[in-house]
Order: C-alpha cells, then sequence, then structure tokens
C-alpha cells in the first residue's frame, strides 16, 4: 500500500494490515505524524497517547506474524472522547477538576477497543463534562473545524469529529446526550451514531445525564461507522442499565445497503421553518434520492417535539447535579484552599469554584433549583411526563413507518464565539436530536452535500426505533452509497487540505 495511509477507510486499512500489506505500527506512525503536522491548528486532541499506542501496533504486528486471529478492525486508529476512562492515560471531560487525573481502570468501551486490537492514538477535546454545541465550553480551548478553521466543530464532541475531519483517525468514539455525537458529524461532513440507549455500555464514561448519555461510534464512512458499533455494542454486567439482548448486525445492514420498500417517515415538526436555507435544501434533495431508491416517504407528526428541548433542559442539568456532585475535591483531580481553607466545606467551594467553568455551574445550579423541593413536582416531575408523551409520538411514528428522518442541526457550522453569550442560541442547535436521547432509540448522522451559500456540510438525521439499529445502517448506507455514485467520491474529500 503505497498511498497516504491516512486517507484510508478503516475498512482498508483492516484489510491491508492483516494481508501484511502494511504493518499497523507503519499505519500508527502515519497518523501520528498528521497529528504532529495538522493538530496544532485544529486542536482535536487534549493528549495524544504514542506510547501506548505504538505498544499496542505492535502487539497487533505480532499477533499477526504469528497468524493468531485478529478482529476485523485490527490495527485500525482511533481516537477517543476525554469523558471515557482509559488506565494509566489523562481523562478530563474537557473539564479543569479532573486535570492530571489518571484512571486506575478501563471503561468497558476502551476494553472492547483493546479487545478488538484498535489503536487508541489519544483523547479528544470536548465541551466541558459534555455541556455544549461548539467545544468552546472546554477548559482547555476550542477545536477547530477543518472545514473553516474560524467556525466550530460542533460539540460536545468536536474533538472526535475533527480528528476524523482532517484525517487524524479514520476512527473515533464519542457520547450522545442530547446530540453530541449527531451534531458534530453533521457540521463536519462524517458520520456518527447515538446507538439505543443500553446497546454500548455507560461503565467508565463519567456520567452527564445517566438517562440519557449513550456512547457511540464515529467515522467517515457508513460501513466503517458499523464496523466500530460491532466491537463496542453489547451486553455488559457493569452497567446497570446495558441491553441484555443480541447487538443488530449493523455491519451486514450497511453492506447490503437496500431501502426498496423502506417506509421513511419525514417528521413534520422537524423539517419544517427554521432551518439555514441550504440545510433544507440539501435534505430535500435527500428525500428525493430515498425516493429514487425505492423508499416511500411518508409524512408523519410528532407533536410533543415542541417541548423537547423544555423538557431536556431540566432532566439533563437535573441529572448533572447530582452526578457532579461527586467532584469535591476529595477523591479526584484539582484540590484548592488545602492553604488558607479552614473547613472541609470551604475546600469543596472553593475547589468547585475553581474547577468548574461557567456552563458547568449554570447547569448544576438549574439542576439543583428543579430538583428542590416545592418545586421538584412542577420542574422535573413535568419534564419526565413530556418525556413519556414523547416516547408515546415516537411509537405511533413508527407504527408505520421503518424510519423517520430530520436535517441534524439547525445550520451549518457557525462561527467560533457567534453562540457563546447566549445559552439558549447554544441549546437550540439541538432541537432535531433531543428527542432521540428522551425516548432511548437510535439515531445517525450522515452528510448529504455542501449548502450552497456557505460550502460547508449538512448532516441528515434517521432515526430508528429502540434494538433496531440496522436500519440506520440500511438506509444510511443506501444513501452514502447514491450520494458516491453522484460526487465519484465521500463528501469529506472535498475539505480543504491543512
Ligand atoms: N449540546 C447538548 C447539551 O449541551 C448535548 C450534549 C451531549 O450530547 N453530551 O447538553
Amino acid at each position: 500500500m503505497t498511498e497516504d495511509l491516512t486517507r484510508q477507510s478503516a475498512a482498508v486499512l483492516a484489510a491491508a494490515i492483516a494481508a501484511k500489506e502494511v504493518s499497523a505500527q507503519e499505519v500508527a506512525t502515519a497518523h501520528l505524524e498528521r497529528i504532529a503536522a495538522v493538530d496544532g491548528v485544529v486542536h482535536a486532541f487534549l493528549h495524544i497517547s504514542s506510547d501506548s499506542a505504538m505498544a499496542q501496533a505492535k502487539r497487533v504486528d505480532e499477533k499477526i506474524a504469528a497468524g493468531t486471529e485478529v478482529g476485523p478492525l485490527a490495527g485500525v486508529p482511533l481516537a477517543l472522547k476525554d469523558v471515557l476512562a482509559m488506565h494509566g492515560e489523562p481523562t478530563t471531560a474537557g473539564s479543569r477538576i479532573l486535570q492530571g487525573w489518571k484512571p486506575p481502570y478501563d471503561s468497558t468501551v476502551v476494553a472492547r477497543l483493546r479487545a478488538a486490537d484498535i489503536v487508541i492514538l489519544g483523547k479528544t477535546n470536548m465541551d466541558e463534562f459534555a455541556m455544549g454545541s461548539s467545544t468552546e465550553h472546554s477548559a482547555y480551548g476550542p477545536t477547530h473545524n477543518p472545514w473553516d478553521l474560524t467556525r466550530i466543530p460542533g460539540g460536545s464532541g468536536g474533538g472526535s469529529a475533527a480528528a476524523l475531519a482532517a484525517f487524524e483517525a479514520p476512527l473515533a468514539i464519542g457520547t450522545d446526550t442530547g446530540g453530541s455525537i449527531r451534531q458534530p458529524a453533521a457540521v463536519t461532513g462524517t458520520v456518527g451514531v447515538k446507538p439505543t440507549y443500553g446497546a454500548v455500555s455507560r461503565y467508565g464514561q463519567i456520567a452527564l445525564a445517566s438517562s440519557l448519555d449513550q456512547p457511540g461510534p464515529c467515522a467517515r464512512s457508513v460501513l466503517d461507522t458499523a464496523l466500530l458499533h460491532a466491537a463496542i455494542a453489547g451486553h455488559d454486567p457493569m452497567d446497570s442499565t446495558s441491553l441484555n439482548a443480541a447487538v443488530p448486525d449493523v455491519v451486514a445492514a450497511a453492506r447490503r445497503a437496500d431501502i426498496r420498500g423502506m417506509r421513511i417517515g419525514v417528521v413534520k415538526e422537524l423539517s419544517g421553518d427554521g432551518y439555514q436555507a441550504g440545510v433544507s435544501q440539501r435534505y430535500h434533495e435527500a428525500l428525493s434520492i430515498l425516493e429514487d431508491l425505492g423508499a416511500t416517504i411518508i409524512e408523519v407528526s410528532c407533536p410533543h417535539f415542541e417541548y423537547a428541548l423544555g423538557a431536556y433542559y431540566l432532566i439533563l442539568p437535573s441529572e448533572a447535579s447530582s452526578n457532579l456532585a461527586r467532584f469535591d475535591g476529595m477523591r479526584y483531580g484539582l484540590r484548592t484552599g488545602d492553604d488558607g481553607a479552614n473547613s472541609v466545606e470551604q475546600v469543596m467551594s472553593l475547589t468547585r469554584e475553581q474547577g468548574f467553568g461557567p456552563e458547568v455551574k449554570r447547569r448544576i445550579m438549574l439542576g439543583t433549583y428543579a430538583l428542590s423541593s416545592g418545586y421538584y413536582e412542577a420542574y422535573y416531575g413535568q419534564a419526565q411526563k413530556v418525556r413519556t408523551l414523547i416516547t408515546s409520538d415516537f411509537n405511533a411514528a413508527f407504527a408505520n413507518v421503518d424510519v423517520l428522518v430530520s436535517p441534524t442541526a439547525p445550520t451549518t457550522a457557525f462561527k467560533l464565539g457567534e453562540k457563546l453569550d447566549d445559552p439558549l442560541a447554544m441549546y437550540l442547535n439541538d432541537v432535531a436530536t433531543i428527542p432521540v436521547n428522551l425516548a432511548g432509540i437510535c439515531a445517525m448522522s450522515l452528510p448529504v452535500g455542501l449548502a450552497p451559500e456557505d460550502q460547508l456540510p449538512v448532516g441528515l438525521q434517521i432515526m430508528a426505533p429502540a434494538m433496531a439499529d440496522e436500519r440506520l445502517y440500511l438506509a444510511g448506507g443506501a444513501l452514502e452509497a447514491a450520494l458516491v455514485d453522484r460526487w465519484g467520491h465521500l463528501l469529506i474529500e472535498e475539505v480543504p487540505s491543512l
């Protein structure tokens, strides 16, 4: 294999490594060199794990040389969102409060990546504790979108998405609580999947909102995303909400990519006004391609979706305020006030004051208020009822259609700084992605073209019922193949060179 190794898909790299056309160590070196060359301007990574990556690549090469059977992604490099614990490697969740903390254990996702012989290159940047849609809430500075370095890469998993778009890694892991895999995928021209709640273990994921959080796969193509999905999904006794069911055959679905006879629902409430013109245009073009491929397009109504954002911004802060109580300066990372403080409470308060950024503090206060006595029923209780209504809307829709679609995000990548002082404008990015998390179902974002007005990527969201993740790959695979036919390449090939 002589071409630039960083431009290859994960599937192609894995095949070449298994066939000994290239070594896993050569592949890892090429990606580490690419990171060294471009990450100064992209800032996708918070930490590069060169030593452990090269050691893992060497083990893969040794296994292959010895004729040992290896997994379908053996030797392929991956970028890991910094919210997942990795033994002995810095894990900050984008927060100052976890600066210097090195987990004494692996998250289940990391354990499965290791078992699949995948090579973890390092930890990627993110909004602090995964709160945000732009990666600007990271305590370690923003990530830049490789399509235009003056723009955001989405969030909270902007580092993972930017690493893919900058060809620093062919695979990445994200986590999605309200859209943090899908919205970054949309604005960087990459593919991201939020699996069904419980499909991928949350053990070792630093919790934001435990009833919504879900790790998932990110890549530059639908097939690569499916291969990674298969590597990380499956029951885990360490996560009490882990699904104890067979993992759908997402890889076969991505390869089959056939949607003849599929009923595709267009969610009326997610398809009207409020989208940038070029986003709407590319979205409607994609719908007609899906129809040409043999699907039937049906309009469906989900009347309670208009309350989803409001319910989410009560449930998420409530759960976050409880989850983040563990960061008290006693057990992990940062501690301030040891010299001057005269009580344990004062150390905790100083540590939290200095360790948390403004968005995290805002949500802790919102959540603490929503859960407080006298307000609990009016806020948290009411939001939980809305959550049930949203699930019922999805159930009613899926009685008549196989999948639902919408644009992933209302706009293309906006400018860095543009929404930083306006939390509500930032929250509105997730209006189309949040209902999926509230209902625990699964969804994919994949690129469907560049918006004519700014030449930036547009994402289409495909949603499927819980435990029917394979439908995302059937539909996404078919649409991607049709678009590749039309363009002659994946959209990401059009990203400006860095
Ligand atoms: N942008 C959303 C938020 O700020 C989504 C976060 C996520 O999925 N982690 O809450």
